[in-house]
């Protein structure tokens, strides 16, 4: 097999509470944080959290497009934490002048000192739990969310891919292999029938219309017998004319407790 494969996953996670601007930094962090003060860590963000260093300090990265970083890295420095418009926050990333610590990584050949432009945003916390790269990022904006939705229901990743024999023999089928990678992990994920999204409360759209004004859809095939027995959409009026516990909850509550069967 002449393909390396990797395995991301993305997870969009609903706050109960909006996260605010000067809360933003006790859980995302973008800055390389002093061996003193926790060298673990340090270590952890130094190996996992790093991006390239691409561009003017490296010209072969894959994240270089037309000569610029697609991932639009070193990120500027900037001393608070903002909300910006139709994005990610800007997370604070101070200067190396400004007393912050820089690193030194190795590249191919030689090695470069970083600094703060050039880290990930993670979560300390979830760091030191996974020791991995697992970025973290502030959905704030309609954008980033919907990019983040899409991202999560795109499917596994997909590659082309050639696999070779030892005795050298050309098969030319199976030089271009099409295929999907699911690790593990998410293949019994989905045995199990486990959800890949949740939501609460879950969003239903009740109808609310005036009497014998309700839509309905008819085709010629079944234009009489929508006729004779319309669909009845008034069935939370009558479940409190017999329900005792219906009557003591409001028409948005009652899909908690009762389900509509059709
Ligand atoms: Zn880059």
């Amino acid at each position: 097999m002449t393909e390396t494969w990797t395995s991301a996953f993305t997870y969009l996670i609903w706050l109960t509470n909006t996260l605010r601007q000067n809360q933003i930094d006790d859980i995302i962090s973008a800055e390389i944080l002093y061996p003193s003060t926790d060298k673990n860590l340090y270590k952890i963000v130094i190996k996992n959290m790093v991006h390239g260093p691409c561009g003017a300090l490296s010209s072969l990265p894959p994240c270089l497009k037309e000569g610029n970083c697609s991932k639009m890295y070193p990120r500027q420095f900037i001393k608070e934490t903002q909300f910006a418009t139709d994005s990610y926050p800007l997370y604070r990333r101070r200067k190396p002048e400004d007393g912050r610590q820089t690193a030194t990584v190795k590249m191919k050949s030689d090695s470069v000192v970083i600094d703060n432009q050039w880290i990930v945003p993670y979560s300390p916390l979830l760091l030191k739990m996974f020791d991995a790269h697992i970025n973290v990022e502030c959905c704030n904006s309609v954008k980033s969310i919907k990019y983040i939705l899409k991202y999560v229901h795109k499917g596994s990743d997909q590659s082309v891919f050639a696999a070779h024999s030892s005795n050298n023999s050309i098969n030319k089928i199976s030089e271009h292999h099409t295929g999907r990678y699911i690790s593990s992990n998410e293949a019994a994920w989905r045995i199990f029938g486990f959800p890949i999204h949740e939501r609460h409360p879950t969003v239903i759209h009740l109808d609310m219309h005036l009497g014998n004004g309700q839509r309905i859809y008819f085709s010629e095939d079944n234009l009489q017998c929508r006729l004779s027995n319309p669909p009845n959409t008034t069935g939370f009026f009558e479940l409190c004319k017999n329900d005792n516990f219906a009557k003591t909850l409001l028409y948005c509550n009652v899909p908690k407790f009762y389900t509509w069967d059709k």
